[in-house]
């Protein structure tokens, strides 16, 4: 990653694009909550907490969607901490791995990620922590619950150093664990930090001290805490490595904070940490060309679609990242797909309580476009140039269902719906060439349930999923002779997904090894990209 920072205009310079990974229950829904009002962007605590809670079951979770007023709000959150404009995407909540989560991925600059000091590197911390890799992001580690019995400090960083294979270094280095946790000592700063046990939403007490051999430091540690504070601070550094900001922005070395979300302890450590360190608008892909954060025109990308926000009116937001420039209100931009210019006159910035009309924003933000339709997942948006953004994936559905409108006189609505959600990027939906009916194609099973509560609710149309003779899919692509020869012995595994894009069902995996055999000009794919 390029620190391309001095050469920066300030307003882009002082930008910093984030999305917070995590196992459920590590405290995501708490670390943001402090982080919003730090931010100012809350008055108290509590505000965001419903998001946290609503998530617990399925099917509050499924009300919290329908109240999309809550997740909406909270899908790119923008805050003022310190000289800094934070913009925090978040990543979708539920324990269901889908698409969703990496397109996420692909409109931050840099990631935190929480873990919980009892429990270490969790499954989904992992999953998360491999997509972030794949794009070398910069990552920051919060080691929450320090408040509670945890694990020896040590054992942390070893365990993030071997699952994850990154270089673990300590920003802070925590003092006693559970009833007995007092602080930390931050080792960027020559600081103590003492945590307020009165007051959970008080920041910590900072002690300037004069390195670890400061007699000060008796006036706040007791003596057992302060000897192996000193010890285990001299191992660390013996045997961990110093902070080093190239292999933190390149996404080899993480440092690491310890703290307790809910006692507000080391978040605003960790808020200096993403200022002070956190990468800058970074550039961003397309098929032609890199594009630079300070370049003069205006360049973005879709990277989430919400629908339904407000069921009435059927309007849609699209999450566009500003990959470059300097955006104002009513601005025409080229559509690139369909060629045609579009006047964002309404475009929204997503503060933490509600939306509020973006009058300017710049490269690094996220802005939502209110929309009938016309943008998608993956398009892009010029002041004139012919961009396609890469790295946005769309991802074979692992799990396919059939779907049946429970009136049958209502198939057309349910086609609308279908296509509808296919847009969003909630579900694959394919038209198989033969027979009547859709197959539509999931991550994670879950998706399921909220497809159908959701057309159930949006659409008013009850639907049933059932079981389908398929189980994968693959897009296909090649020479036109040999596309056609075999279209025309497999017709009863051909679909058009909801792009007009061929897709071959298959029902077994040696179906796909049997293709490849029989039509080696063939290309059979598990991902398409989408631009
Ligand atoms: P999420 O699922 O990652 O969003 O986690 P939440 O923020 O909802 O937190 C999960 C649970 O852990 C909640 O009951 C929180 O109150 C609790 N929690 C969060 N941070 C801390 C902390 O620092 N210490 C303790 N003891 N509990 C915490």
């Amino acid at each position: 990653m390029l620190d391309n920072r001095p050469t920066l205009p300030p307003e882009i310079a002082r930008r910093r694009t984030f999305a917070i990974i995590s196992h459920p229950d590590a405290g995501k829904t708490t670390l943001t909550e402090k982080f919003l009002l730090f931010g100012g962007a809350i008055q108290m605590a509590g505000q965001v907490r419903a998001k946290g809670e609503a998530r617990r079951t399925r099917s509050d979770f499924m009300k919290m969607e329908q109240e999309r007023g809550i997740s909406v709000s909270a899908s790119a959150m923008s805050f003022d901490y310190r000289e800094y404009r934070f913009n925090l995407v978040d990543t979708p909540g539920h324990s269901d791995f889908s698409e969703d989560t990496y397109r996420t991925l692909t409109a931050v600059d840099a990631a935190i990620m929480v873990i919980d000091g009892a429990k270490g590197v969790e499954s989904q911390t992992q999953k998360l922590f491999e997509v972030c890799r794949l794009r070398d992001l910069p990552i920051l580690t919060f080691c929450n619950k320090m408040d509670r019995e945890s694990r020896d400090t040590f054992d942390i960083i070893d365990e993030i150093q071997q699952n994850l294979a990154i270089d673990v270094t300590p920003a802070s280095w925590p003092i006693g664990m559970g009833r007995d946790f007092l602080g930390a000592y931050d080792l960027l700063h020559d600081r103590l930090e003492i945590m307020d046990r009165a007051d959970r939403n008080r920041v910590a007490e900072s002690v300037q001290i004069n390195g670890l051999d400061d007699p000060k430091l008796a006036d706040h540690v007791p003596a057992d805490l302060l000897a192996k504070l000193r010890e285990e601070v001299e191992m660390a550094r013996e045997l961990l490595p110093a902070f080093d900001r190239a292999s933190f922005l390149n996404g080899s070395m993480t440092p690491i904070w310890f703290g307790s979300a809910i006692n507000s302890f080391g978040v605003k450590d960790l808020m200096d940490g993403m200022g002070e360190y956190g990468p800058t608008p970074q550039p961003q892909k397309a098929a032609e060309r890199q594009i630079a954060a300070d370049e003069k025109p205006v360049t973005g990308f879709v990277f989430k679609v919400q629908a339904n926000m407000d069921p009435k009116h059927r309007d849609r937001v699209a999450f566009v990242r500003l990959a470059s420039g300097h955006f104002e209100r009513g601005m025409k931009l080229l559509h690139v797909r369909s060629k045609k210019p579009m006047a964002v006159s309404n475009p929204v910035l997503f503060l933490a309580a509600d939306r509020e009309l973006a009058e300017e924003a710049w490269a690094g933000d996220i802005i939502g476009i209110p929309n009938h339709g016309q943008l998608r997942i993956g398009d892009a948006l010029t002041e004139g140039e012919a961009l396609h953004f890469t790295g946005i994936p769309s991802f074979a559905p692992e799990l396919l269902q059939g779907v049946r409108a429970g009136d049958p006189m209502k198939a057309k609505h349910l086609e609308k719906a279908l296509m509808q959600f296919a847009e969003e990027g909630a579900a694959k939906v394919f038209k198989p060439m033969i027979g009547s009916g859709f197959i539509v194609g999931v991550v994670g099973a879950l998706q399921f349930e909220v497809l159908a509560s959701r057309i159930e609710q949006e659409y008013s149309l009850p639907v049933r999923f059932e079981p389908s003779q398929f189980t994968s899919a693959r897009w296909v692509a090649g020479p036109k002779a040999e596309v056609e020869r075999f279209v025309n012995v497999n017709k009863g595994h051909i679909a058009t997904d909801n792009d007009g894009d061929m897709v071959y069902l298959t029902r077994l995996r040696w179906d796909i090894d049997r293709v490849e055999r029989d039509y080696p000009e063939l290309k059979l794919t598990a991902t398409k990209e989408m631009m």
